[in-house]
């Protein structure tokens, strides 16, 4: 038996066989005999062919979408497949290697990749992702692989994966998948935050995790405590099952809460609401009795596709939401695409700081075109229910302004063309970067309300990448300048006669309530399943009190100070979550 330690991503407990997870494709290499080279050749020209058609497809589908220009860009992936060179090397090395087609491809590959990696010729050189792109759709086809779908078995596993893209997590099906560990990553990953959106109990960052724990291991995944445990023996099974009890039972209580109100035992009332990343989460905003959406993370509608979403496609996700929470709002948050969030369609070049390069707010004004797409659609639904409006990733005036122009041109188009929207759709931006949390009174006068996106404020104002595992003891919530800067954007939030609500992790935290409500949030968005926790410990305690543990938390000089102060006054109001993490 060994106790692996890493951070916790997603809470609860699950116990299982592991099931090890490579995102990137196996070659296996096997020897052939000559006389299976022609059949070879047959199977790689069936590949080639099946990767043309799935490229013909994506460029119809794309252009009729969006255009030619974006289709154009798959023209490249074309001149790959029709490559001379490239098929008289392969048949050249079928007969001096004699080993499978796969590995005579990727050999070849590879020495391509090489070399236009190196090129000082630019346009070469960010050729190298369409190659990449290539080589992975015709090993798959070769691989008979379509897509890597996770644990879809019979036996339900706990994924053991060196890392998982956001996009790989949304794939994940909770029949199939107990839990999941991770070499990498870090607590507000939108892999963790995808975890806890779909109930999976996850642990990332556990160092050398894929080289400990073998296929078929019997493991324990604690996602509340960030413990993996190989091979349990008896002791820790019972343990196990003590605490897989505590959590369902904990859980029954708080659903005792499900139709009460967020309100302080003196009658303050607050909007607790819920995060989603795709629209069949809502039946979980409301079993766990959220009021409304506070966060609809729309970029996950783009992943996960050879395309981009349509405009009737979004228009009904949308649509769905709207009417299945009215009279409750939905806070559609446009597209925040880079970071950890890749479109496969765009090829996008690779940065060196992703979540400092061409993001959110910053990718959608590139690209009008796609952005119009989506403000079509969110106005059009507009109609259907409770629909409010909100960017991220806002820096400064200018980004605002841009996009407002561009939305309002948008619903010029629509209202002439006889399409009916909201006159009224509330605007709002994120918080989450240091400038914007800065700029709050410049700010308020073009906005409802501002929405503290707590996972990106947190990795920019304390210098610390929110993914990276090795400096996640520096990312700290409870960082005196994270109080700072919280408590500054509320006061100048309320003086400009804006609501100012959080959508961010923190905002999902137990130990963090009394702060913010203390601080005068008026509104929390958090992951459904947290929902209860912070109903829970609102309805513990008086307003002044809340106040009281704010105004003191605010003199405290270090981050740990600051945590030892809210779990001491968690454990005063409500000890029953503080046992459990
Ligand atoms: C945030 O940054 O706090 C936020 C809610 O947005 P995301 O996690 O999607 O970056
Ligand atoms: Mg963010």
């Amino acid at each position: 038996m060994i106790t692996l330690k890493g951070i916790p991503a997603a809470p609860g407990v699950a116990m299982g066989p592991a099931c090890l997870y490579r995102s990137e494709l196996r070659v296996l290499r096997r020897a052939i005999t000559a006389e299976q080279i022609p059949g070879e050749i047959t199977r790689f020209d069936e590949a080639l062919n099946r990767t043309r058609r799935q490229i013909l497809d994506i460029q119809k589908r794309l252009a009729e979408g969006l255009g030619q220009d974006h289709a154009d860009i798959f023209n490249a992936h074309l001149l790959v497949l029709d490559d001379h060179a490239l098929r008289e090397e392969l048949e050249a090395g079928l007969q001096k290697q004699l080993v499978n087609v796969e590995a005579v491809f990727d050999d070849i590959i590879q020495r391509y990749l090489k070399v236009f990696r190196k090129t000082q010729d630019e346009y070469l050189r960010d050729r190298t992702a369409d190659i990449e792109d290539v080589r992975k759709r015709i090993l798959r086809n070769l691989l008979g692989k379509q897509t890597d779908e996770l644990g879809r078995g019979n036996e339900p596993v706990v994924i053991v994966a060196h890392d998982l893209s956001p996009s790989e997590t949304a794939q994940m099906h909770k029949r199939h998948v107990l839990a999941f560990v991770t070499d990498i990553g870090g607590r507000t990953s939108h892999t963790a935050i995808m975890a806890k959106s779909l109930a999976i109990p996850a642990v990332v960052g556990v160092e050398g995790a894929t080289n400990r724990i073998h296929e078929g291991d019997s493991v324990i995944i604690d996602g509340t405590h960030g413990e993996v445990i190989v091979s349990p023996e008896a002791p820790s099974i019972e343990r196990y099952q003590l605490e897989h009890r505590r959590h369902e039972e904990l859980d029954r209580q708080l659903l005792h809460l499900k139709d009460l109100p967020a309100e302080t035992l003196d009658h303050h009332q607050v909007l607790l609401a819920a995060n989603i990343e795709l629209p069949e989460e809502v039946s979980s905003v409301i079993a766990h009795g959220a009021r409304g959406i506070g966060l609809f993370r729309t970029e996950f509608l783009y992943l996960n596709r050879p395309d981009l979403p349509t405009e009737e496609e979004q228009f009904q996700a949308y649509k769905t939401v709207a009417e299945r929470v009215k009279p409750h709002a939905v806070v559609i948050r446009t597209m925040d695409l880079g970071g950890d969030k890749f479109l496969s369609p765009m090829q996008l070049p690779s940065e060196m700081n992703p979540f400092m390069g061409w993001r959110a707010i910053r990718f959608s004004l590139a690209r009008p075109e796609i952005f119009r797409i989506q403000l079509r659609a969110i106005l059009r639904a507009s109609v259907h229910g409770n629909l409010k409006l909100m960017y991220p990733m806002i820096s400064g005036l200018e980004e605002l302004e841009r996009a407002n122009e561009i939305l309002e041109e948008v619903r010029r188009e629509l209202t002439q063309a006889g399409q009916p929207v909201t006159e009224s759709l509330e605007i709002g931006v994120m918080i989450e970067v240091p400038s914007a949390a800065l700029l709050c009174d410049l700010l308020a006068p073009a906005v409802k309300f501002f929405s503290i996106g707590t996972n990106d404020l947190i990795q920019y104002a304390l210098a610390v990448d929110r993914v990276n595992e090795k400096i996640a003891y520096l990312y700290q919530p409870t960082h005196p300048a994270v109080l700072r800067l919280l408590k500054q954007i509320v006061d100048v939030g309320h003086a400009g006669k804006v609501k100012v609500g959080m959508c961010g992790e923190m905002a999902g935290e137990p130990m963090m309530t009394l702060l913010l409500l203390g601080l005068g949030l008026d509104s929390f968005s958090a992951s459904p399943v947290q929902v209860p926790l912070v109903k829970r410990v609102i309805r513990s305690i008086e307003h002044s009190f809340a106040e009281s543990v704010a105004q003191q938390a605010l003199t405290l000089r270090t981050g740990k100070e600051v945590e030892a102060f809210l779990l001491a006054k968690l454990k005063q109001v409500a000890p029953d979550l503080v046992e459990q993490g």
